[in-house]
């Protein structure tokens, strides 16, 4: 049985040329990136024409050192982005600090669970509704104030797709709150929109390579100049001082040249790419508009189309699928095997009821209609069959 994946937003597929640059890395570039001898030149050059390729999918020609930090996943550069500026902010002004911060109620849980923490340490957290998929920008203008030290909202969101006007919340943010830092995770709209710092006027910026076509085990950091000039961002590793000193650990060099293949791939394909999925979507809604509820956003990106089920839960509906070979999501991957409701499902405005019979369909360039077309096919037999046993 031939596989149908349909879970992109949970991870890709790696490309041949980012599998091929990885073997190159583990083959010939295996030296430590920190060594002085050619071995680790070599390995060292690698990761640095990797970072490039990054810098140049955010818009940056020439970016200072420090400014492209890698790590190993979205989920680390969300922690960094968030703890590195509440630490350096306590130690800046040499005391207990504690102030406002700001997400979205539909964040990913590796913003969502840091900021809890901080909010259980006395910070004080603050939810901008993101009902019906809109970000509530009165709600973050009367939220915002001086006492406000970060503000951390998604492009992207992972569930719904929902696509958020981070230029407009920053300019709310800098306006209201001068003192704050912004950050976006950018982790599901990297490479599916358009994304540059400059253009979203934030300070930091996350990104993975799981979700554009690279193995697992590499993310990045985007940190703003001005914040590494005013110490405004400190480690959470200590160590060797690797990554100018901000994310200590020998560098995972195969994983890191792979992302920089895929990005460069991707920043070739960017076009062709977003019309297919583009394509795919106007062809997958077709089919689906007549068997379920489309959950769909103000704004989303083509990839992600939500759905609820006819009174099935998703998870009895995954598992029909999954017999059949099709690989779709209830949500985010990393909160299916929770079983708890989804809060950002929630948030959105569907009801307990409706966010336990939803499905997440997250479509890449690599998928084709004939795909779909075999997918609503049997989710309709599904439908009909799990309806008849009610
Ligand atoms: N942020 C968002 C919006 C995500 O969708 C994900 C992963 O699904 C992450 C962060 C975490 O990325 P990673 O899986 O690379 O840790």
């Amino acid at each position: 049985m031939k596989q149908i994946y349909l879970d992109n937003s949970a991870t890709t597929k790696p490309s041949e040329a980012s599998l091929q640059k990885m073997r190159e890395a583990l083959r010939i570039c295996y030296g430590n990136p920190g060594s002085v001898h050619q071995a680790g030149i070599d390995a060292h050059r690698m990761l640095e024409e990797a970072r490039r390729c990054v810098a140049a999918s955010l818009g940056l020609r020439r970016p200072a050192d420090g400014q492209i930090l890698f790590c190993s996943c979205g989920t680390e550069a969300n922690n960094q982005a968030i703890w590195g500026t509440v630490y350096a902010k306590r130690r800046l002004e040499k005391g207990s600090s504690r102030g406002k911060i700001l997400i979205t109620d539909g964040e990913h849980p590796s913003v969502e669970n840091t900021a809890a923490r901080l909010e259980s340490d006395g910070f004080t957290v603050v939810r901008i509704p993101t009902r019906g998929g809109t970000l509530n920008l009165e709600y973050l203008e009367q939220a915002a104030d001086d006492s406000v030290i970060l503000a951390s909202m998604m492009l992207v969101n992972n569930e719904t797709g929902a696509l958020y006007p981070i230029r407009e919340a920053a300019r709310i943010i800098r306006r209201k709150s001068p003192g704050a830092v912004v950050h976006c995770d950018a982790v599901q709209g990297y490479m599916r929109v358009p994304v540059t710092p400059t253009a979203l006027g934030v300070d930091l910026l996350s990104i993975s390579a799981h979700k554009i076509y690279a193995p697992k085990g590499a993310g990045a950091l985007y940190v703003s100049a001005e914040m590494l000039r005013g110490k405004r961002m400190i480690p959470l590793l200590m160590g060797g001082g690797q990554e100018g000193g901000l994310r200590s650990g020998t560098e995972n060099t195969p994983a890191i040249a792979a992302f920089g293949a895929a990005v460069l791939e991707g920043m070739k394909e960017a076009e062709t790419r977003s019309r297919t999925v583009q394509r795919l979507r106007a062809f997958l809604l077709e089919k689906l508009r007549p068997l379920v509820q489309i959950n769909q956003p103000e704004s989303s990106v083509d990839a992600i189309v939500h759905i609820t089920l006819p009174s099935i839960k998703s998870e009895v509906m995954l598992r029909a699928l999954s017999a059949a070979g099709i690989c779709v999501s209830a949500g985010s991957a990393c909160s299916a095997r929770t079983k708890k409701i989804s809060p950002t499902l929630l948030a959105f405005g569907l009801s307990q009821r409706e966010a336990d019979c939803s499905l997440r369909i997250s479509l890449s360039y690599q998928n084709t209609e004939e795909e779909l077309s075999q997918f609503a096919d049997v989710l309709e037999t599904q439908i009909r069959r799990l309806a008849r046993m009610r």
